[in-house]
């Protein structure tokens, strides 16, 4: 398999193979935005943001998006774990390498994407979301959303 080395056209670091994701630059990008969002639970803005500083990829890592970011949201299962929808992103994930921007965009818009919602328990919205997180995410790239 052949392999491409990039550099940051931010920073000019040597970057990982078939990857444009530069740690540093990244975690900047995530940190400077910090102040633009919130859930409104402080433990679960600290749990996004651990995320955020910590992705070593584009699909690594969590982020905050508003309900009215999503469309057609209907509801198809009510489970022991919470209720679970299935609806479209309108924007979509920013998973994708724009060279001309040099940056991550969104090219996926109008995804379908399941939402769970979890009630309004904190340590039970944090566990789902970390199971999710670990074996969901990043092993499936499924796109689950769990929602408050
Ligand atoms: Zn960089």
């Amino acid at each position: 398999m052949s392999s491409t080395r990039h550099y940051c056209p931010e920073c000019d670091q040597r970057l990982r193979d078939n990857s444009w994701w530069c740690n540093p630059c990244q975690r900047r990008h995530f940190e400077e935005n910090f102040d633009n969002w919130s859930t409104g639970d402080k433990d679960i803005d600290d749990f996004l943001k651990h995320t955020q500083i910590n992705a070593q990829e584009c699909d690594q890592y969590l982020e905050w998006i508003p309900f009215s970011a999503f469309i057609n949201v209907n509801k198809s299962e009510i489970s022991e774990v919470g209720t679970l929808f299935s609806a479209n992103w309108i924007r979509g994930p920013s998973d994708t390498w724009d060279p001309v921007e040099s940056e991550y965009v969104a090219k996926r818009s109008l995804l379908k994407v399941a939402l769970i919602s979890l009630g309004s328990s904190t340590l039970l919205f944090l566990k789902e979301v970390n199971f999710f997180l670990i074996f969901i995410v990043r092993f499936f790239l499924c796109n689950v959303f769990l929602i408050n």
